[in-house]
């Protein structure tokens, strides 16, 4: 509590009893709190890719530059530490101008098969990569108020973890259903999984399972609060269903267009 206080005057000009004011800022001070973990892990996060493209530089400029494979090697690491840089740098401020409210959400009806046949063509890319089968199966009557580029971006950061964190030769499936005015979207993989009690924890910004995999993997830790606060943005939740080393299935559950 933050406490106030002031002496008032009676009309013999004598105190006449003090005004005190208890002012309850426990959710200030949790706001201030949240604010403060925030800018330590941007700093933090900020600063692993600047130090290792700073070392990597002077180690070229030191005569490392000379040998032709070696250069060639330290260039491809500052090469991928600048893309993550940006692509950090990029969901901040996707973040940023959605708390303050800066988003043009374009909603527009859109049918769930044929916008998610889209891009699953992209996810084909990642997953060819990684010898992973993409299972999709939907049916053709659904439809969804929802902005195009929002919609692409929640599917893309949770298909892309499926394809990320499920090891070589691993399947995904996407799928729909609806009941009861909304549509559920499914996607599910047979990957590493995500234990129970971190279940609820990774949609909080730069939460992850296991840091360093996140990271050599290229995560920034937002996808998942990203996709969270789009889907907010539309009346929508996202939910997770899985056990750990059998997969992870997230739900994605939308009103439907009628
Ligand atoms: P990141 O950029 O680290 O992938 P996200 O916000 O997208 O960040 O996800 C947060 C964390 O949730 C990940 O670091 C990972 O530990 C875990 N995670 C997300 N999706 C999956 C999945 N399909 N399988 C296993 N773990 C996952």
């Amino acid at each position: 509590y933050n406490i106030d206080y002031a002496p008032f005057m009676n009309n013999q000009n004598k105190v006449g009893g003090v005004i005190i004011v208890f002012k309850n800022i426990t959710e200030q001070y949790k706001i201030d709190k949240l604010q403060r973990e925030f800018v330590a892990n941007v700093s933090h996060e900020l600063k692993t890719p600047i130090t290792t493209i700073k070392s990597y530089t002077e180690t070229l400029l030191e005569g490392a530059i000379e040998e032709r494979q070696l250069a060639e090697d330290f260039l491809n690491v500052i090469n991928s530490e600048s893309d993550r840089m940006s692509r950090l740098v990029s969901d901040l401020l996707k973040l940023s101008r959605m708390d303050y409210e800066q988003t043009k959400w374009k909603k527009d009806k859109l049918n769930v098969t044929e916008t998610i046949n889209e891009i699953s063509k992209k996810l084909q890319i990642q997953a060819k990569n990684k010898d992973i089968k993409l299972h999709v199966d939907l049916p053709y009557d659904m439809n969804i108020c929802f902005d195009r580029d929002g919609f692409e971006q929640i599917i893309l950061n949770i298909a892309g973890n499926a394809v990320k964190y499920t090891p070589d030769g691993g399947n995904v499936w996407l799928s729909a259903s609806k009941n009861n005015g909304k549509i559920s979207i499914s996607i599910k993989d047979d990957g590493i999984g995500i234990p129970m009690e971190d279940q609820a924890r990774v949609f909080e910004r730069f939460y992850r399972v296991d840091k360093a995999r996140s990271r050599e993997l290229g995560g920034t830790g937002l996808g998942l609060s990203i996709a969270k606060q789009i889907a907010e943005a539309h009346d929508s939740t996202i939910t997770i269903n899985g056990e750990l080393k059998v997969g992870t299935e997230i739900i994605i559950t939308i009103p439907e267009l009628i």
